[in-house]
């Protein structure tokens, strides 16, 4: 049996880390997990049951129980389908509060090492730096914020959603001050890592550039 290699992809929000690391893991053949679709569900739940992002105690108390699902492109949390709810301009406003917290961060990094059996693609704020820091392959992605911003306007636009581009580019540059600055696991490219700034690449170079690389390290690993 080859060896599979583990696959990092952090950087900013709307820096195309999503569309991106499954793009990759399906040239690879890599599984791939969403781990800010992880951090989205807690906060979902979280929020719907009234708990505040400071309320440490209440938080830990929450998740002791709290089932969450991945499987097939789908998230459910306690067995509900939240895949859309998720995704909603709410939750990208509140999901930061509740990922600087220690209780979710710690509950989370169990779940997301526990999936790496056969190697993963894996992206999110601090999968090079703190929940695998062994990955044979360790991506920095960004691009500037007001590409960013012009991107998640027209991924809005494209599901028939209203989007405000100035509100859009505002809530971006906080969300990415507050992932920076927290004093957990805060976003910063790993050591080792590749620096990708795609704000002058298509889609589809970023893809090959990082599944040629993920090839050829694999293929190393198994000689
Ligand atoms: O990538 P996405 O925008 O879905 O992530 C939502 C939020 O979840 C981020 O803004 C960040 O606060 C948090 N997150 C995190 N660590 C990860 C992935 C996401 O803190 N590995």
């Amino acid at each position: 049996m080859s060896k599979r290699i583990i696959v990092t992809i952090d950087g900013p929000a709307g820096a195309g880390k999503s569309t991106t690391a499954k793009a990759v893991a399906e040239k690879t053949g890599l599984p791939y997990l969403d781990t800010g679709a992880l951090y989205r569900a807690v906060a979902w739940k979280l929020d719907r049951d009234g708990i505040a992002p400071e309320d440490g105690e209440k938080i830990s108390e929450a998740l002791k129980n709290f089932k969450i699902d991945i499987s097939g492109g789908k998230v459910s949390a306690d067995g509900e389908d939240v895949t859309e709810a998720i995704r909603t301009a709410h939750i990208d406003e509140i999901v930061s509060a509740y990922a600087a917290r220690p209780e979710v961060r710690g509950a989370l990094a169990g779940f997301q090492r526990a999936q790496a059996a056969d190697g993963l693609v894996a992206d999110g704020r601090d999968m090079g730096t703190v929940v695998f820091p062994e990955a044979q392959l360790k991506i920095f992605l960004t691009a500037s914020a007001e590409e960013r911003a012009r991107r998640r306007c027209a991924e809005r636009e494209a599901k028939g959603e209203s989007a405000d581009y100035e509100e859009i580019l505002k809530q971006v540059i906080e969300r990415d001050r507050f992932d920076m600055t927290r004093e957990i696991a805060p976003l910063r490219p790993a050591q080792g890592c590749v620096i990708l700034d795609s704000t002058t690449m298509s889609a589809a170079e970023v893809v090959d550039a990082i599944a040629s690389l993920a090839k050829e390290i694999e293929a190393q690993e198994n000689r």
